[in-house]
C-alpha cells in the first residue's frame, strides 16, 4: 500500500480526534469488547475508501481524450455521468467522463469496461 508519512500523520491525526469523540464502548458479556472496537474501524475504513473512491472518480472524469471502441475515431467529450459501483469496501457513487461518437451515433464510456467490445 501507498502511503507517504504526510498521509500517516493526518490518519493517526484523524484516528485520534474519532477516538477522544467516541463514548466508551458498551459491549454486551457474550461480545469481546476488541472484535467490537476492530469492527467498528474497518466500517470507518470502509467508509474513507469509498469517499476516496468518489472523490477521485471525480477528478479522472475531467475532460480528456478517447477514442470510440468500436470505429476508433476520437469522441467527443459530453462531460460525465454518475453511476453505481460495487468497489471492494462497498457501494460507491462514481463519475466517469462519457464521449459521443459521430461516425457511430452512440455514447462511449472509455472506463467502462462492458463498453468495450
Ligand atoms: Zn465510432
Amino acid at each position: 500500500m501507498v502511503t507517504t508519512e504526510e498521509m500517516k500523520r493526518r490518519i493517526r491525526t484523524f484516528a485520534e480526534q474519532m477516538c477522544s469523540e467516541m463514548e466508551e464502548f458498551s459491549v454486551s458479556a457474550e461480545e469481546c469488547w476488541l472484535a467490537a472496537v476492530e469492527d467498528m474501524a474497518a466500517e470507518v475504513g470502509d467508509a474513507v475508501a469509498t469517499t476516496l473512491v468518489e472523490g477521485q472518480s471525480a477528478v479522472h472524469a475531467q475532460e480528456g481524450e478517447a477514442d470510440c471502441p468500436k470505429c476508433g475515431k476520437r469522441g467527443r467529450y459530453r462531460g460525465t455521468r454518475a453511476r453505481e459501483f460495487i468497489t471492494r469496501r462497498g457501494p460507491a457513487t462514481i463519475h466517469e467522463p462519457e464521449y459521443y461518437c459521430p461516425c457511430c451515433r452512440k455514447a462511449f464510456f472509455p472506463d467502462d469496461a462492458s463498453d468495450r467490445r
